[in-house]
């Protein structure tokens, strides 16, 4: 299970009422956060989520309403005494960013570990998170995210039978460890079926509409996209600026053929965004509005 939770909805600076966009998901006693601007602990803080067990933080870009609340953030997790190391992952550039910020926050009980992006597209794995970082189109270099959580295939007992593996070294080959036996080797694809469906995440924000969104979400669980601009009037500066409308994110969440998607990163200019919602679900109907600390708990099917 992948529990998520998109800590604030607002673009370019936080409000009274509208943290700053971040992501915050929780897996098998891991915590991911991808940006994390101006507040971004305080929405934490209301969420009741620690900041102790962040192991990874992936940045979009580095533009401060996606970063300037990193050094504040490391502070309380050096002040929590964690220990273990953090890895952050971004766009090329970070190790000089992050240290420059850290100028305020330069003693910390933990080891900062980084991954710099460079390529179009990049894979890594962070304690069970299979991450892809895309690049995306943003007046700076920027990146989506796509989160997936694998599933192994089902265990086959006959096959386990037929191999004469004792019951009680079963655990080991269904966690996907191989084992020995006797001077013979069993992997887990001896015993296991086809890889089943596992949980699949995409962030993405900071960007016009490129196909690289489309093609690293598609059939994802949930889709957590930009809505920059919803009114009619303002689709020549979302295209001056490199951001996206309402209507542009229904259009990558249709064509991806995604299950649910909600919209984040609204202009500070926006309010009652919800008068556009019919026809943006006229596009997408599954499209929602994202809410400061909206949740949601993504199951194996
Ligand atoms: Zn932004
Ligand atoms: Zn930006």
């Amino acid at each position: 299970m992948l529990d998520v939770c998109l800590l604030g909805t607002a673009g370019m600076m936080p409000l009274p009422y509208r943290w700053l966009t971040s992501l915050m998901t929780r897996y098998n006693g891991s915590s991911l956060l991808i940006d994390c601007g101006e507040g971004t602990q305080i929405a934490m803080k209301e969420k009741g989520w620690s900041a102790k067990p962040i192991d990874t933080i992936c940045f979009t870009h580095y533009h401060a309403d996606h970063i300037s609340g990193l050094p504040g953030l490391l502070l309380t997790m050096g002040n929590a005494e964690r220990t273990e190391p953090l890895t952050m992952v971004g766009p090329k550039g970070l190790e000089r960013v992050v240290n420059a910020l850290r100028t305020i926050a330069p003693e910390l009980p933990f080891e900062v570990r980084y991954v710099e992006l460079t390529q179009p597209i990049e894979h890594l794995i962070q304690q069970g998170y299979h991450i892809t970082a895309f690049r995306v189109n943003h007046n700076i270099t920027c990146y989506g995210y796509t989160i997936e959580i694998p599933r192994a295939g089902q265990f086959q007992v006959e096959k386990a039978k037929d191999l004469g593996i004792p019951v009680n070294c079963w655990n080991k080959l269904q966690k996907g460890e191989s084992l020995v036996l006797e001077g013979k080797t069993y992997t887990p694809d001896m015993v296991l079926g086809a890889p089943r469906k596992g949980i699949k995440l995409t962030y993405c924000t900071d960007t016009r509409p490129v196909t690289a969104i489309t093609e690293n979400a598609k059939n994802a669980d949930l889709l957590i996209i930009e809505g920059m601009y919803a009114e009619k009037e303002k689709a020549a500066k979302a295209k001056q600026y490199k951001h996206m409308t309402f209507y542009e994110a229904a259009e990558i969440a249709r064509d991806a053929e995604v299950s649910d998607m909600w919209l984040t990163h609204f202009s500070p200019s926006l309010v009652r965004a919800e008068e556009y919602m019919n026809e943006v679900r006229s596009i997408f109907s599954a499209a929602k509005l994202g809410k400061d600390g909206k949740t949601i708990e993504l199951d194996f099917q």
